[in-house]
C-alpha cells in the first residue's frame, strides 16, 4: 500500500491550511473529510456573519475578496472552494475516519468507512461543530427540539424558545423575532454573554428591555412537551406554550475519538488534549492536533486567525524530522 508522509483528518479551514504547508514542504499527504469541503461552515446558519474580518480568515496568503469587512457564510464557502481550486488538494470528501492506530513504531494505520491507509504522521483537525452539548432534560429528543439553527422562516408566526445567550442564540433570537416569531429566551446566567458580537449585544439587550423578546435569566429549561415547556426560574416554575425549542447550548469536540486513538486529556472538566505547544505533537509520537479541536471543552479559545499558525508549526517539525 502507498505510504503517506501525512494524513490530515478534517477538511476545515485549518485542515486545508495544513495541506497548503505540506504541499510547500513537498510532503506526500492526503486530507480525509467526512462531509463537504469546510463542512462546519457549510452547516452554519445561512445568513450568519463572521465575527472575524475577511483577512483574518485567509490561509495560504491568498487574499479573501469581500465587499464588506466581515464576510458571511456564502462568501466564506466561495473563498475556501477557491482555495481548493488554486491548490488542488489531494482530498477525499465524504469519507469518515474511524480509527488511527500505530502499525509499527513509525507508522499509522488509518481506518475509514471506506478504506485503510498508511501514514508516517497524522494531523487531527476535526473541529468541534459535530456534537451538540445536550441539556439532558425530558423531551429533548422530540423533533421540535433542534441543536442547529439554519434560518428563520420555519419559525415565523410560531412560539419559539431559544436556550443560551451566546452568539448562536442571540443571532437566532434576533433573526427569528424580525421574521415574525414569538421569541422567548432561557438564559442560565443573569446577562447576555460578553463574547456576543459587539453589534448584536445592544440589539438583543434593547429588544429584551422593551419586551419584544422575552428573556428568563438565571433560569433553566426542565421539561419539553409537545405543546409547552417548563422553565425553572429563581422564584419558581413556569409553563409556557411552545412550538419549537432551539437548544443552542454549544458544541464539543469528539473527545471519545481522541481518547480512542490514544490522546490523553486533562483530568479537569475542560478535557484539554495533551500536546506540545511548539510542535502540536500529542503524547502519541507522530500524531498532531490543529485548529479548534485543541481546546477540548474550551471551544472559544481557538479560532481561525489564531490557529492557522498550527499548520506551519507542524509542517516545519515534520519536515525537519
Ligand atoms: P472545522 O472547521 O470544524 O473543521 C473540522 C472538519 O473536520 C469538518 O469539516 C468535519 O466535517 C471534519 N471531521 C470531523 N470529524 C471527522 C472524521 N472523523 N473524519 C473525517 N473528517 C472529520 N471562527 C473564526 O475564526 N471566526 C469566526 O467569525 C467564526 N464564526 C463562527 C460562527 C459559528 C456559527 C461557529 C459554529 C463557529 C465559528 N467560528 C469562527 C469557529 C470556527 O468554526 C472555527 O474557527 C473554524 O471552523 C475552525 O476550523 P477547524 O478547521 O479547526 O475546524
Amino acid at each position: 500500500a502507498l505510504q503517506y508522509d501525512l494524513i490530515i483528518v478534517g477538511g476545515g479551514p485549518i485542515g486545508l491550511a495544513c495541506a497548503i504547508e505540506a504541499q510547500k514542504k513537498n510532503l506526500n499527504y492526503l486530507i480525509i473529510e467526512k462531509g463537504a469541503i469546510v463542512n462546519s461552515i457549510f452547516n452554519y446558519p445561512l445568513y450568519m456573519t463572521f465575527f472575524s474580518t475577511a483577512e483574518r480568515l485567509e490561509i495560504g496568503e491568498i487574499p479573501f475578496n469581500c465587499l464588506t469587512p466581515k464576510p458571511g457564510r456564502q462568501e466564506a464557502l466561495e473563498y475556501y472552494r477557491n482555495i481548493h481550486r488554486y491548490f488542488k488538494f489531494n482530498i477525499n470528501l465524504f469519507e469518515k475516519v474511524l480509527d488511527i492506530q500505530k502499525q509499527t513504531s513509525k507508522s499509522f494505520k488509518i481506518t475509514t468507512n471506506k478504506a485503510h491507509y498508511e501514514a508516517l504522521n497524522v494531523v487531527i483537525a476535526t473541529g468541534f461543530y459535530d456534537i451538540p452539548i445536550e441539556m439532558n432534560v425530558i423531551g429533548e429528543k422530540l423533533p421540535k427540539v433542534r441543536h442547529y439553527y439554519k434560518e428563520a422562516h420555519e419559525y415565523a408566526f410560531r412560539k419559539i424558545l431559544i436556550v443560551g445567550a451566546n452568539n448562536s442564540s442571540v443571532d437566532a433570537a434576533l433573526e427569528c423575532w424580525r421574521k415574525g416569531a414569538e421569541v422567548t429566551m432561557v438564559i442560565r446566567k443573569n446577562e447576555i454573554n460578553n463574547r456576543v458580537k459587539y453589534w448584536a449585544k445592544p440589539d438583543i439587550e434593547n429588544r429584551i428591555a422593551e419586551g419584544s423578546i422575552k428573556a428568563y435569566f438565571e433560569s433553566n429549561i426542565t421539561e419539553i412537551r409537545e405543546n409547552e415547556v417548563e422553565i425553572e426560574m429563581p422564584n419558581g416554575k413556569v409553563t409556557i406554550e411552545n412550538d419549537f425549542v432551539l437548544a443552542l447550548t454549544g458544541y464539543k469536540p469528539d473527545l471519545p475519538f481522541l481518547e480512542k486513538v490514544g490522546i490523553k486529556l486533562s483530568e479537569d472538566e475542560l478535557k484539554i488534549p495533551i500536546y506540545n505547544a511548539e510542535t502540536m505533537e500529542t503524547n502519541v509520537e507522530g500524531l498532531f492536533l490543529a485548529g479548534v479541536v485543541c481546546g477540548g471543552m474550551q471551544t472559544h479559545k481557538w479560532f481561525i486567525e489564531n490557529s492557522r499558525i498550527h499548520a506551519t508549526m507542524i509542517m516545519d517539525y515534520i519536515s525537519s524530522k
